[in-house]
């Protein structure tokens, strides 16, 4: 990418998050995803350019450094900071602000540092020919698969319902969205065909921000903006229909039904894919700690015992990561107390604890090692907010699963041993799989951890779990 003949019409908005907006090339299978501030603050930006720069640098580091050993570098791209210029940048941000959510346009993009993260288009990987069929891509935002150990909350129902559900009542409330989700990442994560099958069903339906599916580079289905309707599922099964079909006569007159099925096995299958032999994610199971009282799937319905996920799965490499929360946020922030009283009293320990990065192969071992028993150190603290930290990045993140339809052709090759005996039969897709949005998630953000952990458990007591 030449960054002096950058031309506005050669980008077009991709979506954004609540940290950044993303623009993809109309040709290249790249992405552009620069910062956003508060619209409060866009006549004086919040950071000078150089601060812009080490942020992202630190993102980069942050995702090439230590979530990539943690979760497995075949599924990560960390990309490169690039400076742009900042005429591009202006003439970038006038282009796609009619394209924005009007949710989202509480923030602003970042047109003042020209500082931006360049990665590959995770939608359109490869430069696919325009005469052959767009891949699929499926985004999935998991967030946290597995329940706090009861040793460590205040609230036995935290032990029982899974954070994402009590969060749904929260946000019903509080008017973020009109309709609960139904969907519960503890089915999601449990490695189990019919629990998996029921968690994509019920993204679905009800995707808010944790499911998009994107056909050849463009999103096809997400959340419908400021709307009081359930998204259309009949628009999706349209994309949708040509996938699955086929040539195959016999399956000309697939019904909707049957498209969705075959869809979301794909899917499901996709998820599980990997070398590995099935996980050993025991400390959970044992405990029972991958249930969730919230859920709507019937235990019952299991017809066998979960076998749990495959140890090289995207999944299995997340919930790994995410468990690096061993004492809940309740349980961390006396020891985050301890680190902040620490650097009051000495505040130029703040770079040697490297509370603020950087991200490298010291900050990677604080991470690992610390499996051990607090010793009333600052040490052994810092170490533990670290691992917090990094898991909060692992239930944030989001997957990516490309779908490529096989060629005729090589439809019967190529297949796995194990993907035969999962489904059977050949799998029309060849799929990818890989994670984004992993950033660093800032030491200061904990004690609002703590206040929103507090006001969800309390707002569900009040109103979700009195419900039947
Ligand atoms: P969040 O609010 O979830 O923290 P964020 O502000 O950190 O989000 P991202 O999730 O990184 O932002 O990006 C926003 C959206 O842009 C993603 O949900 C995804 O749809 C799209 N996107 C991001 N990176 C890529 C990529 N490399 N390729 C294709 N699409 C991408
Ligand atoms: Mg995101
Ligand atoms: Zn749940
Ligand atoms: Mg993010």
């Amino acid at each position: 990418m030449e960054v002096d003949k950058m031309d506005e019409n050669d980008w077009k908005y991709h979506g954004e998050g609540n940290k950044s907006l993303v623009v993809c090339h109309v040709q290249f299978p790249r992405v552009l995803r620069l910062l956003k501030y508060p619209a409060a603050d866009s006549e004086n930006p919040p950071q000078t350019a150089e601060q812009a720069f080490r942020q992202i640098q630190n993102m980069v580091d942050f995702s090439s450094k230590v979530m990539s050993n943690l979760l497995g570098d075949k599924f990560i791209h960390s990309g490169e900071v690039v400076k742009l210029p900042l005429e591009f940048v202006r003439q970038l941000s006038i282009k796609i602000q009619q394209q924005r959510p009007a949710w989202r346009c509480d923030k602003v993009m970042d047109i003042y540092s020209g500082c931006a993260l360049c990665l590959p288009n995770l939608t359109s990987p490869a430069l696919h020919q325009a005469t052959l069929t767009p891949p699929l891509c499926i985004e999935i935002k998991p967030k946290c698969g597995f329940l706090p150990s009861p040793k460590h909350v205040s609230k036995d129902i935290k032990a029982r319902v899974c954070r994402y559900c009590m969060h749904q009542h929260f946000k019903v409330a509080g008017g973020k969205w009109k309709r609960r989700s139904l969907y519960c990442p503890l089915d999601l994560f449990s490695g189990n065909q019919q629990r998996m099958t029921f968690a994509v069903r019920h993204l679905l339906e009800e995707p808010q921000n944790n499911f998009k599916v994107f056909k050849g580079g463009q999103c096809v289905y997400s959340c419908k903006e400021s709307s009081d309707d359930p998204p259309d599922v009949n628009a999706l099964l349209h994309h949708l229909r040509p996938y699955f079909q086929g040539n195959n006569r016999s399956s000309s007159h697939m019904t909707n039904k049957a498209i969705l099925n075959d869809f979301i096995q794909v899917l499901v299958n996709a998820l599980l894919s990997g070398r590995g032999d099935e996980g050993a994610v025991t400390d959970r199971q044992e405990e029972g700690r991958s249930f969730c009282e919230a859920s709507l799937f019937n235990r019952e319905r299991v017809s066998h015992a979960s076998r749990g996920l495959p140890a090289d799965s995207v999944l299995f490499r997340i919930l790994q990561t995410q468990m690096l929360d061993t004492l809940d946020i309740e349980g961390l922030f006396p020891l985050y107390r301890r680190v902040e009283q620490h650097l009051q009293d000495f505040p130029k320990e703040r770079s040697r604890l490297q509370v603020d990065g950087p991200y490298n192969e010291a900050f990677l071992e604080k991470v690992q090692k610390c499996r051990m028993e607090d010793d009333g150190s600052v040490e052994s603290a810092v170490a533990k907010v670290h691992q917090y930290c990094v898991a909060m990045t692992a239930k944030d993140c989001s997957i990516m699963v490309v779908l490529l339809p096989r060629e005729e052709e090589e439809e019967d090759e190529g297949l796995s041993p194990l993907r035969r005996l999962r489904d059977f039969r050949p799998s029309p897709f060849s799929s990818s799989v890989s994670i984004l949005d992993l950033d660093p998630k800032p030491f200061d953000s904990i004690p609002r951890q703590l206040r929103l952990d507090q006001k969800i458990v309390s707002c569900y007591l009040r109103t979700g779990g009195a419900l039947p």
